[in-house]
C-alpha cells in the first residue's frame, strides 16, 4: 500500500474512499506520484483492516482504487472489491492499461473484477495529451469508462463497445 485517502470529491464521483496501491510498472513521464512506482516501497495491510476503515466511513458513496497500478495486485483486490459491493457501495478503478490490454491477459480473476467495477479509467498518462479540463483524468488518451453500460451494450450484440461515463453535472439547465 503507498496510501490511503478516506474522504475525497476528486477521484470519482461524491464521496470516495481512495486507495493507492504501492507498484507501477508504467513510468509514465509527468505521473504526479512517482513514489508508488517502486515496488518494494509502501506497507502491508490485510484486506479486513482496509475494510474496517471504509466501514468507518460516514456519507461514503463508493471507493477508488488508484495507484501505483491496481492491476498489479488484482487477487487482494477482488477480494475487498467483493466486500465493497457486497457493503452497497460504488466500485472505480484507474489503470494505466487499457481495457483492451486487461482482457486480453485472459486472467479470470482480472475478468471478475472488471466485472465489478462502475467505472474504469485506463489508459497511461501521456503528457503531451494533458488537458486540466478533463474529469476524473489528465491526458485525452485516457478513457472514463461506464463499466454498467459498456457490459449491457455488450450483452446486447455490441461486442467491443466502451461506453464513456456521463457525469452526474452533465445535465442540461433550463433557466
Ligand atoms: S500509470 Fe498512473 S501511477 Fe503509474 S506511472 Fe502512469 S500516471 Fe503514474
Amino acid at each position: 500500500m503507498c496510501g490511503i485517502e478516506p474522504e475525497s470529491i476528486v477521484d470519482g464521483p461524491g464521496f470516495r474512499f481512495v486507495i493507492f496501491v504501492q507498484g507501477c510498472p508504467h513510468h509514465c513521464h509527468g505521473c504526479h506520484n512517482p513514489e508508488s512506482w517502486s515496488f518494494d516501497a509502501g506497507y502491508d495491510i490485510s484486506v479486513e483492516e482496509v475494510f474496517e476503515q471504509i466501514k468507518a466511513g460516514e456519507g461514503l458513496r463508493g471507493v477508488t482504487f488508484s495507484g501505483g497500478e491496481p492491476f498489479e495486485q488484482v487477487p487482494a483486490l477482488l477480494e475487498l472489491a467483493k466486500l465493497v459491493k457486497g457493503a452497497g457501495l460504488t466500485l472505480m478503478s484507474y489503470s494505466g492499461y487499457t481495457l483492451d490490454e486487461l482482457e486480453s491477459r485472459h486472467d479470470p480473476e482480472t475478468d471478475e473484477l472488471l466485472s465489478m467495477l462502475d467505472i474504469l479509467v485506463d489508459g497511461r498518462y501521456d503528457e503531451k495529451l494533458r488537458n486540466l479540463t478533463l474529469i476524473y483524468c489528465g491526458s485525452e488518451n485516457q478513457r472514463v469508462i461506464d463499466m454498467r453500460k459498456t457490459r449491457k451494450a455488450r450483452v446486447e450484440g455490441d461486442h467491443g463497445m466502451v461506453v464513456p461515463y456521463k457525469s452526474d453535472y452533465d445535465i442540461d439547465i433550463v433557466i
